[in-house]
């Protein structure tokens, strides 16, 4: 990259706060190693101006952005059009500025979520049967996209079960008449867990995906979504969203039981490599993401 220049193109993350975005680290060290001519900029946008930063994209000439926590839902009304599973999740995660200005919202959460599964533990959703844990705008990623690769069933627990349910209904409505097997959407209390009727659910799932924000830095080995009393089969593969530490309590219990483990920070990486490939047209150097990722996690204290 020759440095930022007058022709340097901007691509930038919007959310509130921003700080501890790891997505500039990332994208800055693969536009360097292609040596593309852009920049990937943070951008803490206050409540009440999310409008001005998104139409502002456009009036600057960037490539596109991120959104993240908390304008995920909220972005979509001032985008000119949606993606299907934008629309179908109700989250965007990237806007690419098309080149007749068009402002185009995506979500690469889901499908980053699909890939991390295949490339760490060789795990493909048809006919399989999944328990996400969280009702949040990332279990609702992954509900969709594990619905799309034809999981059998997935049952949602949540600390607040009507959200739960909210989330299962929305599938359910959303998938009826898809063409294919019948999925089972089910949901419940996250909080029934140990003794409750889901510890047979867990116990005989094929993937349990925690999409709640427990584990995360600084509290990150106090908390787990699932007691450790719940038992667990070897073959069941665990996914944690969280990528504060990269091998969260959750990971860790896994990795105890002796399950193929997909952190936080793959599905960071692949949802990542995504965008980057629509931004830029290039497919993303993933090693040199990957790495980027890892160096900056485990080099803040806070990755092991
Ligand atoms: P969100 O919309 O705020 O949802 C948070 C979820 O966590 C809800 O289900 C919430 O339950 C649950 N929760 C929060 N505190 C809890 C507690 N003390 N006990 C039990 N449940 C609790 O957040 P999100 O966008 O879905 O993100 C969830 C996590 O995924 C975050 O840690 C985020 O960093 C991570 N994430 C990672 C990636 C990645 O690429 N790796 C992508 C997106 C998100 P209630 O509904 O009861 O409040």
């Amino acid at each position: 990259m020759p440095g930022i220049n007058a022709g340097t193109k901007g691509i930038g993350i919007i959310g509130h706060p921003i700080g501890h975005s790891l997505s500039p680290i990332m994208h800055n060290a693969a536009f360097k190693h292609l040596k593309l001519d852009i920049c990937y900029l943070a951008f803490d946008v206050m409540p009440g101006d999310l409008g001005d930063a998104v139409r502002g994209l456009k009036a600057l000439g960037f490539l596109g952005a991120n959104v993240t926590i908390p304008y995920k839902v909220e972005v979509a009304r001032y985008l000119d059009e949606l993606a299907s599973e934008a629309s179908a999740i109700g989250a965007v995660n990237t806007i690419v500025v098309k080149p007749e200005g068009l402002l185009v919202g995506y979500n690469t959460d889901a499908a980053g979520f699909l890939r991390a599964l295949k490339y760490d533990a060789d795990f493909e959703a048809r006919g399989k049967r999944a328990v996400i844990l969280g009702a949040g705008g990332a279990a609702r990623a992954c509900v969709y996209a594990l619905a799309s690769g034809g999981a059998r069933e997935i049952v949602i627990l949540n600390r607040t079960p009507e959200r739960a349910e909210k989330l299962a209904e929305d599938m359910r409505r959303h998938f009826s008449g898809a063409p294919g097997e019948e999925i089972a959407f089910r949901s419940g209390d996250l909080s029934s867990l140990p003794g409750g009727p889901f510890v047979e659910v867990v116990a005989g799932a094929d993937l349990l995906v925690n999409a709640t924000s427990l584990g995360m830095w600084p509290e990150s080995d106090a908390l787990s979504p699932l007691p450790e009393s719940v038992p667990l089969a070897s073959t069941t593969v665990i996914c944690d969203l969280v990528y504060r530490p990269v091998a969260t309590r959750f990971i860790k219990f896994g990795q105890s039981r002796g399950a193929r483990v997909v952190s936080g920070l793959s599905v960071l990486l692949h949802q990542g490599a995504l965008s980057f490939r629509m931004w830029t047209g290039v497919d993303a150097p993933l090693n040199v993401m990957r790495e980027a990722l890892v160096n900056a996690v485990v080099g803040g204290g806070s990755g092991k």
